[in-house]
């Protein structure tokens, strides 16, 4: 029988050991100013609407990038992370700009750089990492490393934007600047969203509609599986990120397109009762129908989520299964973004008595979530570790994850 392989999360207490020795060792014994920590994320519902203008509801792992930090009087920044115990990294903020540095820390110099140039006095610091986020698992280990460096250095240079919601939508600007324009990644801020003002017990509601506010944009959602006696499982399918280059910008661009077309600024003006209209229209341009199934996702992915929210805010957490799993065949079938492993691990668990499970993230690989009564929990992941070895597939890892706290102190 196999036994599937669990990526355990640490206590805030044990991720602050591990990282204060972490620091001593790199610097001669010494000892930090504080720990802080940032979670990774994961998607419950609504994939690929963000940039339609859409709806999606974010949930923070008890998986955490744990950050020891201590300032400097000048402007030198040195690091160290034990997840890439080769590649010490050490920069002059006053060298930090778009294109002058590479590698993990660019991560961090972008976040330092970010708040510098929205005018905030921020100066060098020591610092050491250790994380129990998987990388490229589709978890954002990269934000969870931008937003425990954002609150640690909010903390060490008294900026006080941790301090609330609004403060910590500066701070995710700020890392998602250092992700965009230092560590060159192209990303929307939903990560770093996530990270930093999700809550215990809770989800995001991230609405992407233009013209709101940044602190109108999120709001807390209950989200308490463990009152209906169900958890949160997070497979990391390990599949290699095969012939996803192109494909991301193909989906927006026929989100466009079809935008465009219909005349309407994006997908999310389009009502759900005005669907069937808005596939008629397009119709005479889209001869193989590929248009009329990216909008049917994105429009019917942004109702799943707005019914999935009306469920759970009502306490009705065990009702959601079914959208999440009407959420995965929309995003096999219509958006086409999901792949065989991802495939394999919704089948096979809701086969071993998932109430819902589905692909999250971009797709072409990454995680799959279920959300599983408690005492099933265990056989589902060894059933879906065996479906992967009998298909010959290298073996996905399991995290349990009861929605967790956003970045802070530890
Ligand atoms: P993910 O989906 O996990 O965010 P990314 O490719 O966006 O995947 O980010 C992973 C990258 O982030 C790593 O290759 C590394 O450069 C950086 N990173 C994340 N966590 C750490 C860490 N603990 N130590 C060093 N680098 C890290
Ligand atoms: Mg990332």
């Amino acid at each position: 029988p196999s036994t599937p392989q669990w990526l355990e999360s640490w206590t805030p207490a044990g991720g602050a050991r591990r990282v204060r020795t972490v620091f001593s060792r790199a610097f001669d014994g010494g000892a930090p100013d504080g720990v802080w920590f940032a979670p990774g994320r994961v998607n419950l519902i609504g994939e690929h609407t963000d940039y339609n203008a859409g709806l999606c509801l974010p949930t923070a792992l008890p998986h955490r990038t744990y950050v020891a930090l201590r300032a400097r009087e000048d402007d030198v920044v040195r690091l160290v992370s034990a997840q890439a115990p080769d590649e010490p990294w050490e920069t002059k903020l006053s060298e930090v700009a778009p294109g002058s540095v590479g590698g993990w820390g660019s991560y961090v110099a972008g976040v330092a750089w970010a708040l510098a140039e929205a005018g905030h006095t921020v100066h060098g610091f020591d610092a050491a990492v250790d994380s129990c986020v998987p990388f490229g698992a589709g978890l954002s280990s990269s934000a969870s490393l931008e937003c425990a460096f954002a609150v640690a250095i909010d903390d060490v240079s008294a900026l006080g934007l941790a301090d609330d919601d609004a403060g910590r939508t500066e701070l995710v600007d700020a890392c998602r600047r250092a992700e965009n324009e230092i560590a060159g990644a192209p990303t929307g801020g939903l990560d770093q969203s996530a990270s930093l003002r999700c809550a215990e017990g809770r989800a995001l509601l991230l609405d992407f509609r233009p013209g709101l506010s940044a602190v109108e944009s999120g709001r807390e959602v209950p989200f308490d599986p463990a009152s209906a006696g169900l958890e949160l499982l997070v497979v990391d399918t390990r599949a290699p990120h095969a012939l996803v280059d192109g494909q991301y910008g193909a989906r927006r661009a026929a989100c466009e397109r079809a935008a465009a077309l219909l005349g309407l600024a994006n997908l999310r003006e389009i009502a759900p009762d005005g669907l069937d209209a808005a596939l008629a229209e397009l119709a005479p341009h889209d001869g193989d129908g590929v248009l009329a199934r990216r909008v049917r996702h994105v429009v019917t992915e942004t109702e799943r989520t707005a019914r999935f929210v009306e469920l759970v805010s009502r306490g009705l957490v065990a009702e959601v299964g079914p959208l999440m799993t009407a959420s995965h065949a929309s995003l096999r079938d219509d958006y086409e973004v999901s792949c065989r492993e991802l495939d394999l691990v919704v089948d096979t668990a809701m086969a071993a008595g998932a109430v819902g499970a589905r692909m999250t993230g971009g797709g072409f690989g990454g995680s799959a979530i279920a959300l599983v009564p408690r005492d099933d929990v265990e056989r589902v992941a060894t059933t879906v570790d065996q479906a992967f070895a009998d298909a010959g597939l290298a073996a996905p890892a399991f995290l349990a994850a009861p929605p967790s706290a956003g970045a802070g102190a530890v």
